[in-house]
């Protein structure tokens, strides 16, 4: 099978930079790219800022017809009403947002979702419109004793509860003992995964499904090791935390080709 995903480069802000320093950075990265004729070249490229950013980041992308996809860290697994501080996938759309990551590594430990209520999130960004970017991956616990792809694929099955085979996901690998760790996943390693959880979409979904849908890896990815992830065969793409934060660095990453 031909692969035609175009490949995806995702910038998860995480709880940094307010919507001042948002607006110079996206201002900053579309000129960066522009001037080194690496903009709308087959690339898509998404920027996932806090909550607070995302209107001042729409209104410039629109204003200046930034090529850039925008993305929430999260989304509520409710369309409305009494569930102080969430946000709704139906506030999101509206605004403009393309993408929701679901299930971050950090949201799983430190607000103690369950694969159930990432499931109920990824039904109601589909609801609105939005296109989940669903994560998944093992700790270094989970590693030694199951091996690399178990808890990932458990993850993905429940993720994929109930979706249909026609909906547009994301996935993104992420290995948490990875993450801001600088110990990245081997290329080989990331593929692995990759390709069996790529295999979950097929078996859960459908092939049409598992040929369509990106695969990204994520965990200390930078502009030296992005190429190589990129030739994997199951590897679409990067979800980039601490080295999206920075422009040029982002920007390498953007142009691995
Ligand atoms: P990192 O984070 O690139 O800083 O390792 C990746 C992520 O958590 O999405």
């Amino acid at each position: 099978a031909v692969n035609t995903r175009t490949p995806f480069i995702a910038g998860n802000w995480k709880m940094n930079l307010d919507h001042l320093q948002a607006v110079a950075t996206v201002q900053k990265l579309h000129w960066t790219l522009k001037d080194a004729g690496h903009e709308g070249d087959g690339v898509e490229v998404g920027v996932f800022p806090p909550f607070t950013d995302i209107r001042s980041v729409q209104t410039l992308i629109d204003a200046d017809k930034i090529p850039f996809a925008l993305g929430s860290q999260d989304v509520s697994a409710h369309d409305s009403g009494a569930f102080t501080g969430e946000v709704s996938g139906a506030f999101l759309s509206k605004l403009g947002v393309t993408y929701a990551i679901i299930g971050h590594s950090e949201r799983r430990e430190y607000h103690s979702e369950s694969d159930e209520l990432v499931n109920a999130k990824v039904k109601a960004a589909l609801k609105h419109g939005l296109v989940p970017v669903i994560c998944v991956g093992e700790t270094a616990e989970d590693l030694e004793k199951f091996g690399a792809s178990a808890v990932p694929v458990g993850q993905l099955e429940k993720a994929l509860d109930g979706v249909s085979a026609s909906a547009d996901i994301v996935i993104a690998y992420e290995p948490v003992w990875a993450i801001g760790s600088g110990q990245a996943a081997t290329p080989t390693q990331a593929q692995e995964v990759c390709a069996v959880l790529r295999a979950v979409v097929g078996r859960v979904l459908d092939e049409d499904a598992a040929a369509r849908t990106r695969v990204l890896y994520g965990g200390s990815v930078k502009s030296s090791n992005i190429a190589s992830y990129m030739r994997e065969p199951d590897i679409d793409g990067a979800l980039v935390g601490g080295a999206s934060l920075v422009v040029d660095e982002f920007a390498a990453i953007v142009r691995f080709q």
